[in-house]
C-alpha cells in the first residue's frame, strides 16, 4: 500500500508547489513587459486595447524600437515615465549599441510621457514641424489628466521633453541606423496635426498612428485629410504595417476598415446636412440605426465602439457643415 501512496502523495506535494510558486510568481508576470520582435531588427510592445487607467498604469499604445548596426531608434515612449524606462531596460536586456534618435509620433499622452528617460542616452528628437506647438500647448492638461486616471506618482515628476528635429508637412527624413534606413514622414492632418510615420526600408515595415486595428480611430483632426493619407498609405510599398493601436497586420487588412468606417460616417454625414439635420437629430437617428436595430448594417465590430463612435460623429459633422 505504501509504494502505491508516496507517488500519489508526491503529485500532491508537486501540485502544491506549483501553485504557490505561480501565487508568488504573479505580480511579476503582471508587470512583465513584454516585447516582440516581429520583423528582423524591429520590436513593439504592444498596449492594452482600453483607455488608460490605474490597472492597466496607461501602458495603451503601441511602442518599440529599430536595431541598426551602428545605433538604435525608439519610436514612441509610453504613456508614464515609468513605460519609458521599461522600454529603456527592454533595449538595454538586448543591445548595448546608442539609441541615437527618439521618434514621437504624434501629441497625445498615451505616446510620450516616458521620453524624460531616454534623455540619459543623449539622443535626437524628432517630431513633426507642428509637434511641439502641441506639446508645450497640452502638456499641463495631459499631465493632469494621466495623472487622474492612472494615479502614478511618477507623472507628477513628468519633464516636458520637446523635438529638436523636424519634419516638415509632406516630407520625409532619412536616417541611417546603420545598414538601415529609415523614412520618416511628416502628414497632413489625420489623427492628429502633427502625424509622423516610420518606414523601415528594410523589412518595408510601416510604422503609423493614422492606422488602428481592432480599436475603433479616434478622429482629432481631419477624417477627410485622414481618409487621404490612409489612402496614398495604400499606394506605398509596404509588407506589415505596424499601427498605433492594435496587432501588426499586411497592409490590405490594416487599412480597409478604417477606410470602411471613415468613408460611412462621411456620406451619413453629408445625408444628414443635404436634410438639414441638427447634430443631435443626427446622433439619435444613428443611435436608432445603428445601436437600437440589431440587424442593422452598420454595426462594425471595435473595439471601444461606444467610447469614441458619436465624438467621431460630431467631429465630422462640424468638419463637413460649410463643405
Ligand atoms: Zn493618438
Amino acid at each position: 500500500m505504501l509504494s502505491i501512496k508516496t507517488p500519489q502523495l508526491n503529485i500532491i506535494n508537486d501540485m502544491i508547489l506549483l501553485v504557490l510558486l505561480a501565487f508568488l510568481t504573479y505580480p511579476f508576470l503582471t508587470f512583465s513587459f513584454q516585447i516582440d520582435q516581429i520583423e528582423d531588427g524591429v520590436f513593439v510592445h504592444f498596449g492594452v486595447h482600453e483607455d488608460s487607467n490605474h490597472l492597466n498604469e496607461g501602458d495603451i499604445a503601441n511602442i518599440g524600437f529599430i536595431v541598426g548596426e551602428k545605433s538604435i531608434m525608439v519610436i514612441d515612449t509610453g504613456g508614464t515615465p515609468v513605460i519609458g524606462k521599461k522600454l529603456l531596460d527592454s533595449i538595454r536586456q538586448r543591445s548595448s549599441l546608442p539609441i541615437s534618435h527618439v521618434i514621437i509620433t504624434h501629441s497625445h499622452p498615451d505616446h510620450f510621457f516616458g521620453t524624460q528617460e531616454f534623455l540619459i542616452e543623449n539622443p535626437l528628437i524628432v517630431g513633426h514641424e507642428k509637434l511641439n506647438r502641441s506639446l508645450v500647448n497640452n502638456f499641463e492638461f495631459y499631465k493632469n489628466s494621466q495623472y487622474n486616471t492612472i494615479k502614478s506618482n511618477t507623472l507628477k515628476k513628468a519633464e516636458l521633453v520637446q523635438a529638436n528635429i523636424f519634419v516638415k508637412i509632406n516630407q520625409t527624413l532619412e536616417i541611417d541606423l546603420g545598414e538601415r534606413i529609415i523614412e520618416i514622414r511628416a502628414w497632413e492632418s489625420g489623427h492628429t496635426d502633427n502625424d509622423l510615420s516610420v518606414y523601415d526600408k528594410k523589412t518595408k515595415t510601416f510604422w503609423s498612428e493614422n492606422v488602428f486595428v481592432s480599436r475603433i480611430p479616434s478622429i482629432r483632426a481631419s477624417v477627410l485629410g485622414w481618409k487621404k493619407n490612409l489612402e496614398e498609405i495604400l499606394d506605398m510599398d509596404i509588407n506589415l504595417i505596424v499601427p498605433g493601436h492594435g496587432r501588426p497586420l499586411k497592409k490590405e487588412e490594416a487599412i480597409r476598415p478604417v477606410l470602411k468606417y471613415f468613408n460611412r460616417l462621411i456620406s451619413q454625414t453629408r445625408d444628414f446636412h443635404k436634410k438639414n439635420k441638427s447634430l443631435q437629430e443626427s446622433i439619435n437617428q444613428i443611435l436608432q440605426d445603428e445601436i437600437i436595430n440589431p440587424k442593422s448594417v452598420n454595426k462594425e465590430n471595435w473595439i471601444l465602439f461606444t467610447e469614441y463612435h458619436y465624438t467621431n460623429i460630431t467631429k465630422v459633422f462640424t468638419e463637413l457643415e460649410w463643405e
